[in-house]
């Protein structure tokens, strides 16, 4: 019998986009069960990573730390019945890369080192991490996992600097790409986001505590207040309840990586060089610093009821759905979303369109996560299990299908085989994206150049391949018409044009 190997593709919808990591950090005035609530926190996170998930608390002077493969529930199911008085913890959950599921891999990292006990929760993609552990390695340092994020604590440990704060600041200001870090020393927890803001964290305090999580789904789980972004290029210290806000130093400028078409000819390949043009500001004027939001986020990743750059996760779905009716004509008795990231786009649709939202298909919640298999038959046999078609409702009737992106194309294949096997008479899929047709530096598991369906075929080829009767994507404009302040987003797998520095194609080290 195979092995499984899990991954996030289908289990939410057609996407195929592997997401990254979740985090949560809590300091408190006074000592609580620390390792019970980052249970909590994680669990609300637990959609940004389901590989493994870990905990990290300070207890009697010590950072105490436990790591476990699987879910939230079952890897830190034992704290629910222990106690662990502790001011200050962080927490993670994480997906691994390329099928690994390794320990050595999972987070909060502790070290000890120079600069004494640290503790370590990462989420995003140093994309200078290669240049950097090659000078570390020349310079005798042993890496123990695969990560980026064990880069920072040998960054860290052989700072100059007498203190953890100096060498963590001069650290970051090494580091480029995407991150944010929640790291412990001593009785301090530290928050950091990259200047860039690529990716969603967010701090909020209840009765003498300061929590900090991936997205205010986990925040509002713990009924706090006072709710906000941690700013990109923020790093926010906390000692029980005091909080001091700092500025990191000014990101680099961007680098935009060759056209569409002439990028399409010559893709970034495994370990290539890429080369860019350097946007310049005009003499005499003061750029606002630069934000790169990463759009995937408000598309795919987050949870619906989270509130994501400024923008409340469904609402900017169903956005999304009803910009693509009203670029729509097509003729249809029904909408249907792939669930559950179709699922707000799919009634944004229907309230445009004014064509009936049905349950088309139900998704097995129960399976945990969908597995890839290495032949067809057995991503169809996942596919299989996760989806199910409503045949009364679906039988005989033209259907709109709303999902959230076109990656590879394999997957929707098999919804629309689904959806012909329950009699739909058409099938007109709509992606509330545009079409998918570069890597990603900054965290998120894109398939390869060739692997990419839009680049190969145009959306008439898309239908043919994937036997749909049409398919339509929501086009770039439309796109930023969803989202409050579209320049301060990525769209770079969209565009092709990067908001920082690229010098190597992604590699998957990220958290
Ligand atoms: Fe997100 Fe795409 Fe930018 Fe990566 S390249 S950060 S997936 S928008």
């Amino acid at each position: 019998m195979a092995a499984f190997v899990f991954h996030s593709g289908v289990a939410d919808g057609n996407s195929s986009l592997r997401h990254h990591c979740g985090i949560v950090g809590i300091s408190s005035r006074e000592e609580v069960n620390m390792p019970e609530l980052l249970f909590y926190g994680l669990f609300s996170l637990q959609h940004r990573g389901q590989e493994s998930a870990g905990l990290a608390y300070r207890r009697q002077g010590k950072i105490k730390s436990y790591r476990s493969v699987g879910m939230v529930s079952t890897a830190l199911s034992h704290y629910l019945s222990e106690s662990h008085p502790s001011k200050l913890g962080i927490g993670h959950v994480r997906y691994s890369t390329h099928g690994t599921n390794k320990l050595e891999n999972a987070q909060p990292i502790v070290v000890s080192c120079s600069k004494g006990e640290i503790s370590l929760a990462h989420n995003g993609n140093i994309s200078n991490s290669e240049i950097l552990q090659e000078r570390l390695i020349s310079e005798g340092s042993i890496f123990q996992s695969t990560t980026d994020t064990e880069l920072l604590l040998h960054m860290i440990a052989r700072s100059r600097q007498s203190s953890f704060h100096e060498a963590l600041v001069e650290c970051l200001g090494l580091i480029e790409g995407a991150y944010c870090f929640l790291l412990m020393h001593e009785d301090t927890l530290y928050a950091v986001r990259d200047p860039y803001g690529f990716r969603p964290l967010v701090m909020g305090s209840r009765d003498g505590q300061v929590m900090f999580a991936s997205e205010t789904c986990a925040l509002n789980m713990f009924q706090a207040g006072d709710i906000r972004e941690v700013e990109p290029g923020e790093m926010v210290t906390v000692e029980g309840t005091r909080i001091i806000s700092e500025k990191l130093p000014a990101p680099r400028e961007p680098v935009h990586l060759p056209k569409p078409d002439t990028a399409a000819q010559n893709p970034p390949t495994a370990r290539s060089t890429v080369q860019g043009t350097v946007a310049q500001n005009p003499p005499g004027t003061v750029a606002r610093p630069r934000r790169a939001h990463c759009i995937f986020e408000l598309i795919y990743f987050a949870r619906p009821d989270s509130e994501v750059f400024g923008r409340t996760v469904h609402m900017a779905r169903k956005k999304m759905g009803e910009m693509l009716a009203r670029s729509d004509t097509v003729k249809a008795d029904i909408v249907i979303a792939v669930p559950d990231s179709g699922n707000s786009a799919a009634l944004g649709y229907s309230h445009a369109s004014g064509i009936p939202l049905e349950q088309g298909l139900t998704r097995n919640h129960y399976m945990g996560r969908t597995f890839i298999q290495p032949t067809p038959a057995m991503r169809e046999a996942g596919v299989r299990m996760k989806l199910h078609p409503v045949r009364e409702a679906i039988a005989g009737k033209r259907v709109v299908v709303i999902d959230d992106s076109l990656v590879r194309g394999t997957t929707s294949r098999q919804i629309v085989k689904l959806l012909r096997e329950a009699g739909a008479r058409e099938i007109h899929l709509r992606l509330c994206s545009p079409p998918v047709r570069y890597p990603c530096f900054y965290g998120i598991d894109i398939p390869t150049h060739e692997e990419l369906i839009s680049n190969r075929l145009d959306p008439e080829g898309i239908a043919r391949e994937i036997e749909a009767d049409s398919v339509q994507f929501l086009s770039m404009d439309d796109l930023r018409q969803c989202v409050p302040n579209p320049g301060d987003f990525c769209y770079a797998c969209f565009s092709g044009e990067y908001p920082t520095p690229v010098r190597d194609a992604p590699v998957s080290k990220k958290c």
